[in-house]
């Protein structure tokens, strides 16, 4: 693979409410210049934000330096167009090819958890690795692959999104004690997904139906760190759901690691628990962790731009 780890790139981290822009002088490591709300229902006024970006922060730089975009929403490797519903603005618009013409240099872009993956993969927690997914648990599930490097786009844009396709369980058996579980609409348009159960917010719903308490996912976890009984049988529930999708994932796909991002990846505890769970249930039985917090949960897409800014 060749890597210019030499010139500068600048970087765009562009989620519903934000743009995140900085500029990378060396592969993993950007420099944040400017957070500004993101135009999301304007494809004008987004393009004249990045002008605007690009203009105030260029003047020391080469005009066609490449920009990196990580963005929320999936992005299509046939038509480019970006599908973002909290960003109605990318809609029609082919993003890195449009941005290329106007920009006048080189634009790429990749989906933000894909963006997490590459910075885990390159100079993250899976550095070095040839086989390295990137899941988010945060408010919903994600992910992301990259192997040997490059990053797996899927035909369409999806590849590694374990958290969609139907669950096909109704009930669970934790701690000797049957659970029904609630068969929920998800945004993709199926029902039953795992995206449905195995966030934050997932999490959340499955103690509002046990126990018919809305609590927080950190009321939640901190209650089963303390011994709480009723957190427990949530927390069990939750690991059984969330970690027989991920062993599927891991028997086809070979992972040497898994690198969390997102809001859960923060609670160690959690995470070395799934971990535990997951290596009881995938044929290749892994002797160390296989599933860590990754070193980019909050910079994951700034940071995996700066790697993509520099791909072939
Ligand atoms: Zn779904």
């Amino acid at each position: 693979m060749m890597v210019n780890t030499g010139t500068a790139v600048f970087c765009a981290d562009i989620g519903g409410s934000f743009i995140k822009f900085g500029l990378s002088r060396q592969q993993g490591e950007v420099t944040e210049l400017a957070k500004l709300p993101t135009p999301a229902e304007s494809w004008d006024e987004f393009v004249l934000a990045l002008q605007t970006l690009l203009s105030n922060h260029g003047a020391s730089l080469a005009a066609d330096t490449p920009l990196a975009i990580s963005t929320a929403g999936l992005v299509s490797p046939q038509s480019g167009e970006v599908m973002a519903t909290n960003i109605p603005a990318f809609a029609g618009h082919n993003l890195a090819a449009e941005l290329t013409q106007i920009l006048k240099r080189k634009v790429s872009v990749a989906n933000d958890a894909d963006c997490f993956a590459l910075a885990e993969a390159h100079v993250g927690e899976g550095q070095g690795l040839p086989i390295v997914i990137g899941v988010i648990l945060g408010t919903g599930v994600g992910g992301g692959i990259v192997i040997n490097g490059q990053l797996v786009r899927g035909h369409g844009g999806v590849a590694g999104e374990w958290g969609h396709g139907a669950i096909t369980r109704t009930e669970l058996l934790v701690e000797g004690q049957r659970v029904t579980l609630p068969r929920l609409l998800c945004g993709c348009g199926q029902t039953g997904c795992l995206d449905m159960y195995g966030g934050a917010r997932g999490m959340e719903r499955l103690h509002l139906e046990f126990h018919q308490l809305s609590h927080s996912s950190h009321q939640i976890i901190s209650g089963w760190q303390d011994g709480n009984t009723q957190c427990a049988l949530t927390l069990e529930a939750w690991l059984q759901l969330v970690s027989e999708p991920l062993a599927l994932l891991v028997n086809i796909i070979g992972p040497s690691k898994i690198v969390v991002g997102g809001g859960l990846a923060t609670v160690a505890p959690l995470i070395a628990a799934l971990d535990q769970r997951l290596r009881t249930q995938t044929l290749h039985k892994y002797s160390q962790p296989l599933l860590v917090p990754g070193k980019y949960v909050n910079q994951g897409g700034l940071v995996g731009a700066s790697v993509l800014g520099r791909q072939r």
